[in-house]
């Protein structure tokens, strides 16, 4: 469903990504480790084109999102994308959070809108807090809510970055089941994550990046048992 070949990026001067080629299949779902710095984060800002990567190719559907031609409005709908910090609007409710994307972007028409926000909202367990605003709720509660809006976007493909680190430790599990439970409808899934256990478990491939390229890829088995890299050996020992 989505391909990166030779991405690179510069930030002036900074080369931050030097080569990442990955294959992602539709239902899969791709775990990203790596030591802070290395390049994840904006490997996945590259994916849903927050950022201009300044070379290489990325295709959806085996078409070239780089393109001028291409409508990247579509695209963008298509690819959505959970934040570490929540990001919800402080001035809407639970509710109108998960609607507006869907109303303006989708151009449904409210009550539709309604109706997919609350089936979401039901599906991550919010669905009593419609009327709460966001800084009235846990990080926890934030982050399900950001995953409801996520997915009333219909989007095929939806990257997670590190969605679980802002939380307060008790409050991680429940996002967790909350991507489980994604996990098992089928949507293809792209999480950069510190959870190893979680990864480990929910992963069909994982890739580690570490200084802009992917030094090592795998399924969970070969990569956390088996690990030809050393840097990958050095880095998960971190987690031992
Ligand atoms: P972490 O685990 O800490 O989140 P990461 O693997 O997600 O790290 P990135 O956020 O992708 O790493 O950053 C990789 C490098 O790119 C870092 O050196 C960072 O300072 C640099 N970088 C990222 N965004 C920008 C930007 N907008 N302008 C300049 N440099 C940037
Ligand atoms: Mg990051």
């Amino acid at each position: 469903i989505l391909s990166l070949k030779h991405l690179q990026k510069s930030f002036g001067e900074h080369q931050v990504l030097r080569d990442i080629s990955l294959d992602i299949k539709k239902g899969e779902i791709a775990t990203i480790i790596g030591p802070s710095g290395g390049g994840k984060s904006t490997t996945l800002r590259c994916i849903n084109l927050l950022e201009e990567p300044t070379s290489g190719e990325i295709t959806f559907h085996g078409e070239n999102v780089l393109a001028s031609s291409y409508n990247r409005n579509i695209y963008r709908a298509k690819v959505g994308m959970v934040f570490q910090q929540f990001d919800l609007f402080e001035n809407k409710n639970v509710l109108a959070n998960c609607m507006v994307g869907q109303e303006l972007v989708l151009k449904r028409a409210k009550e539709e809108a309604r109706q997919i926000a609350l089936q979401n909202l039901e599906k991550v367990g919010m669905a009593q807090y419609i009327n709460a605003r966001p800084s009235q709720l846990s990080g926890g509660q934030q982050q399900r809510v950001a995953i409801a809006r996520a997915i009333s976007m219909d989007p095929e493909i939806l990257l997670f970055d590190e969605p679980t680190s802002a939380l307060d430790p008790e409050m991680v599990g429940e996002v967790l089941s909350v991507m489980q439970n994604l996990a098992n409808t089928g949507l293809t899934m792209i999480i950069v994550t510190h959870e190893m256990a979680f990864a480990r478990d929910i992963s069909d491939q994982i890739f580690f990046i570490s200084d802009g390229i992917i030094a090592e890829q795998g399924k969970p088995d070969q990569l956390f048992n088996h690990p030809q890299n050393e840097k990958t050996t050095k880095f998960l020992s971190n987690f031992q």
